[in-house]
């Protein structure tokens, strides 16, 4: 199944629950505009090679759209679409006045030098600058691009409109970065693995982790998690996966990623297991914080974890979830487990626009009431309606979306 029909599952369970009409559907489902380009580049080699590059805007109904930008090979029309339309829903649930969009480049950053990165990213800003902005859409880091990005990024922009720090978020600290927007969603993730297993009445000392991906996301959720006495036994990335039963030594792992051009491959004191194994271990929190679709209807029935926080966006296909459901799997869904970036992103941007500088710790307690107060949102509705975490989000989020649009009228 492909991510936007997979999506639209969620989308359309929640709507028959909010006896949402056919023509608000249909309104909330297609994307306001979705653009594909042509970036021909040359390679270090003398060669010229052509990438595609995408960018959809889903809905501006609250506010400006907002979205990341990824770098990956599997990057479709379709992929970023899906994603697009989670943003819509992210941004309602935490209710930050933005809209969603997505964009992405089909091409893996890892065997580009950064001088093809920052011409890639150069000449994507080149073919889309005129539909973004800082009152419009404004771009982020996602999977395969980071502070770097989002400056060249910056830089492109500002040479066709002018100074305009608020057009992306992400940006280095150093550049109109927020301090605190790096570890952001790995820290959201964290923020609200804690209240989850306090509401479930469990203690953090008591609760063994295994986290899926340790990039942006994934390590800094491990960080947090570790600091909080939680039990991180297992860890992997693109390399494999890492177990220690008695806990992994977090300062240590994130250490060695750092002098290992970000991977694990060669960690000390740890087993090497693969990343089938580490979602099939004995834990009582997994996080997937790599990959989408990495839960499927074949490897679920053997996932162990009764909690599964999805770091990552659409970790679990439709299927897959269906029957985590039966089985009483606690899923925090997406649009409100990664929406600890987006947020934050938020502050950059009202910090840009003020030009005022909050400092890290406005940041992190900001974050910490977002993401509270958007978590027992979403907990008492599903326990109001009988309904699953995931279910209740879209509920509040297609709920905030619907109602603005028909307040600002169709004219
Ligand atoms: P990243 O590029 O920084 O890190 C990705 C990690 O996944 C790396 O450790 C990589 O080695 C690992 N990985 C890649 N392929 C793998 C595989 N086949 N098996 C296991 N591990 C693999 O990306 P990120 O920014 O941390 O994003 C991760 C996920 O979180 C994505 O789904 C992204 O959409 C989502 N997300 C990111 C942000 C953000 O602020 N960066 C915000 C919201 C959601």
């Amino acid at each position: 199944m492909k991510a936007y029909e997979a999506t639209q599952i969620y989308f359309n369970r929640a709507a028959d629950l909010m006896d949402l009409s056919d023509n608000m559907r249909r309104l909330l489902s297609i994307s306001s505009r979705e653009i594909q380009v042509q970036i021909p580049v040359e390679l270090d080699n003398g060669e010229i090679a052509t990438f595609v590059g995408y960018r959809v805007q889903h809905d501006d109904a609250r506010g400006p759209m907002k979205g990341g930008l990824r770098y990956h090979p599997a990057v479709d029309l379709d992929e970023v679409r899906a994603l697009a339309t989670l943003m819509t829903w992210k941004t309602a649930v935490v209710n930050i006045p933005y809209g969603g969009a997505k964009g992405g480049v089909a091409i893996d950053p890892r065997t580009h030098s950064p001088r093809e990165l920052e011409l890639i990213t150069r000449k994507f800003v080149d073919q889309i600058h005129d539909v973004i902005g800082p009152d419009t859409d404004i771009p982020a880091p996602d999977m395969g691009t980071g502070a770097q990005e989002m400056a060249w990024f910056l830089n492109q922009y500002e040479k066709y409109h002018g100074y305009s720090p608020a057009c992306v978020t992400g940006k280095p600290v150093e550049l109109h970065g927020a301090e605190g927007r790096e570890e952001a969603t790995g820290r959201g993730v964290g923020i609200l693995a804690f209240k989850l297993i306090s509401r479930l009445g469990r203690k953090p000392a008591k609760t063994r982790v295994a986290i899926q991906g340790f990039g942006n996301v994934g390590s800094f959720a491990a960080a947090f998690l570790a600091e909080s006495d939680f039990k991180v036994v297992a860890i992997s990335d693109i390399s494999g996966a890492y177990f220690r039963a008695e806990g992994i030594d977090i300062s240590a792992a994130l250490r060695h990623a750092r002098e290992n051009r970000g991977v694990l491959e060669g960690l000390a004191a740890t087993e090497k297991i693969t990343n089938a194994e580490l979602l099939e271990a004995d834990v009582d929190v997994l996080i997937p914080a790599a990959l989408g679709g990495v839960i499927t209807e074949e490897n679920a029935p053997r996932i162990k974890a009764p909690i599964i926080i999805e770091a990552a966006n659409g970790p679990i296909t439709p299927g897959a979830d269906a029957m985590l459901h039966d089985r009483e799997t606690l899923v925090l869904p997406d649009i409100l487990a990664n929406a600890g970036g987006v947020t934050v992103s938020y502050f950059e941007w009202v910090q840009n626009r003020q030009h005022y500088n909050w400092g890290i710790s406005r940041v992190r307690q900001e974050l910490d009431r977002v993401m509270s107060e958007s978590f027992e949102r979403v907990w008492e509705l599903s326990q109001e309606r009988g309904v699953s975490l995931r279910t209740a989000a879209y509920i509040i989020g297609i709920g905030r979306v619907g109602r603005a649009t028909v307040l600002g009228g169709i004219r």
